[in-house]
């Protein structure tokens, strides 16, 4: 991962020629290189190892930061889980005595089998950059990276100090990584105003985007494991009450449970600001005040008439939903009845659900004699204001190109950490990236084009820099990296 690493000359060079760059700026490393190297440092989870991973950045917060201005330290949980903080204070007569975050998270899901190129390799082919995380979510670290450097770099006052925050054991959700830091280290986020993190969800159609998706909200995640175990015996005995028949018909039951639709203030801010520039239907049973939207989709779901009104994908933000996503007694033979077999239930909550009364309704509706192990339990998080400096500035900046709408997404992130702290979250992703690129999320071949990439780090550059520095956003020549290989 040093410099002296012979791979280093040659991924540089095909970068180069991938992305037209001039020889000369060669000389220094620039975004698309330290993407590269981070890539190819595993930090898959469950062992993830983020050690090396959070060294590696802060080896180039130091090489950048020559006058020593900012305070990095790499924050080990009791599980051994590392985590970097890297802190960039105000120095602005003016200064507002608040800071920023830019959170991203170090570890990735495993890379499973069947890639076109090495999940790890951190390798460039036809402009694009492979490996897992890719896109969740090294590329936005060193986005955040990179903008932390312009701020530093540009030599203007900074009214806002500026924190780097790269998390451990986000995709396990976040018990060693954000959720401990609060809890332990508290005292290091005591002044945070507003929160950058992953989730952003721009909406493209091809290559054309339109909106900017802010994430504001997200719905909470229960995992149950259930099982169900006794008598276990041939497949010719009468055996009805066997466990894996037991299973299937409390699973069933879990199935025919009624779950209410319900516009929470999350959903109502995320359709109202998205109806603000849409016609039609949509917009006649959006553009209204919460209960009304209410009481027009239960008229629709009564009379039938409530698909017409939804987008694809829409249904989840207004009800609770529960997927049996594994069913398992074994691999045993047609003729054996196994004396086990268990489930694993998937369930998202809106984001005010009482996520305790909830498992105790699927607990009955289970029934006795099927066990229930929690795996998972996110908890729920408030909405983040879209009245916010920090909301109005992305609206401000981002707005140029298309519209900006507040979302609410159906999975969690570290983002609700913050948020119960009464601290604004935002999931922002300054990439825009056609649908076909933005695909390998959490699957094979995770790959964003180099292009794409830097484009994306001179956004984000500029949004840091108007948050930031007391003279708003710098030009975008000063933004695009001079000096440091991006074009
Ligand atoms: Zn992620």
């Amino acid at each position: 991962m040093t410099a002296a690493d012979p791979g280093r000359g040659v991924r540089l060079a095909v970068a180069a020629a991938a992305l037209f760059i001039a020889a000369p700026s060669l000389a220094v490393a620039g975004p698309v290189a330290w993407l590269q190297d981070y890539l190819s440092i595993d930090t898959s989870n469950p062992s993830a190892g983020e050690l090396p991973a959070a060294r590696y950045l802060a080896s180039l917060i130091e090489r950048h930061d020559s006058g020593g201005e900012i305070d990095v330290r790499i924050l080990v949980s009791p599980n051994g889980r590392a985590n970097l903080y890297a802190r960039l204070p105000a120095n602005a007569v003016a200064a507002t005595g608040r800071s920023l975050v830019l959170l991203h998270h170090l570890d990735v899901v495993p890379a499973g089998e069947g890639w076109k190129h090495p999940p790890f390799g951190g390798e460039l082919h036809r402009g694009r950059i492979w490996g897992r995380g890719a896109l969740d979510a090294k590329s936005l670290g060193i986005a955040h990276l990179n903008a932390m450097f312009h701020v530093l770099e540009s030599g203007l006052p900074r009214r806002r100090d500026l924190i780097l925050v790269a998390s451990a054991g986000e995709e396990a959700g976040g018990g060693d990584g954000v959720g401990w830091l609060l809890e332990e280290h508290g005292e290091l986020f005591a002044d945070v105003e507003a929160v950058l993190n992953e989730a952003g969800v721009n909406r493209m159609a091809g290559d054309r985007l339109l909106w900017w998706g802010i994430e504001t909200a997200q719905k909470q995640v229960l995992w149950l494991r259930v099982s169900a175990a006794g008598r276990a015996g041939h497949g010719a005995g009468f055996n009805p009450a066997s466990p894996t028949h037991r299973l299937l018909r409390a699973l069933n039951r879990v199935l025919d449970l009624e779950h209410d639709w319900r516009v929470t203030a999350a959903s109502h801010q995320a359709y109202r600001a998205l109806a603000g520039f849409r016609t039609g239907e949509f917009a006649d049973v959006f553009d209204q005040p919460m209960e009304e939207v209410q009481a027009e989709l239960e008229r629709r779901l009564r009379d039938g008439r409530l698909d017409g009104v939804l987008l694809p994908g829409m249904s989840a933000s207004f009800r609770d939903t529960v997927q049996i996503t594994r069913i398992d007694n074994g691999a045993g033979p047609v003729n054996v009845a196994p004396g086990e077999a268990s489930a694993l239930i998937d369930a998202r909550l809106l984001p005010d659900t009482d996520a305790g009364g909830f498992r105790r309704r699927v607990e009955t509706m289970l029934g006795s004699g099927i066990h229930v192990e929690e795996l998972l339990r996110s908890g729920g998080s408030p909405v983040s204001s879209t009245g916010s400096d920090v909301y109005r500035t992305l609206e401000r900046l981002l707005g140029v190109r298309a519209p900006v709408v507040p979302t609410m997404i159906a999975g969690a992130t570290d983002s609700r950490f913050f948020r119960r702290l009464g601290v604004d979250a935002y999931g922002f992703s300054p990439f825009t990236l056609s649908v076909d690129d933005a695909g390998g999320v959490h699957g094979v071949d995770e790959r964003i084009p180099a292009s794409g990439f830097l484009r994306g780090c001179r956004m984000m550059t500029r949004v840091a820099a108007a948050l930031v520095l007391v003279e708003g956003d710098p030009a975008p020549a000063a933004a695009a990296g001079a000096g440091r290989g991006a074009p």
